[in-house]
């Protein structure tokens, strides 16, 4: 797999752990946007796009983010346990909240996606730095929570 091109926007608010979305381009033709970029304990590293994972309201049946503690629809309040059920994350010993759209299959390619884009983000960082600085045109996703523990790899 030949990673040939790799663009990052940088986020705006630099207290948040999440840097960055990128996109990569995969042998000039296949395109997987929204990675991101987030600053953990260890230094920076690369999430893949990834899914809120989401379970219906036993009242209405409307579907709601397993962290939500009320129904988006109705308010019915829903059960705070209900994350214990299948989408436990039983390795990490914690709840899985997101499930990755797209993924490498092993650590070769997940070493080789994380290379690039984490240099195309330092590259992009010094840019940054400099006056008239122009970030790249790129869509982002509207529904983004700054402050969610996404850190499923
Ligand atoms: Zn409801």
């Amino acid at each position: 797999m030949n990673i040939t091109e790799v663009r990052v926007k940088l986020t705006e608010a630099k207290k948040n752990r999440l840097q960055a979305f990128c996109s990569i381009t995969i042998d000039n033709d296949f395109v997987v946007r929204d990675l991101k970029i987030i600053e953990g304990y260890k230094g920076a590293f690369v999430a893949m796009p990834s899914r809120k994972l989401a379970d219906k309201c036993p009242k209405c049946n409307s579907k709601n983010h397993l962290r939500s503690r009320f129904c988006n629809d109705c308010g019915n309040k829903l059960d705070d346990k209900r994350a214990l059920g299948e989408s436990r994350d039983e390795s990490k010993g914690k709840f899985k909240l997101y499930a990755d759209t797209a993924h490498p299959i092993n650590s070769k390619c997940r070493d080789e996606i994380e290379q690039k884009v984490l240099a195309a983000y330092k590259e992009e960082a010094e840019k940054a730095k400099e006056p008239g600085y122009k970030p790249p045109a790129m869509d982002i996703p509207d529904d983004i929570d700054y402050d969610e523990d996404n850190t499923n790899s």
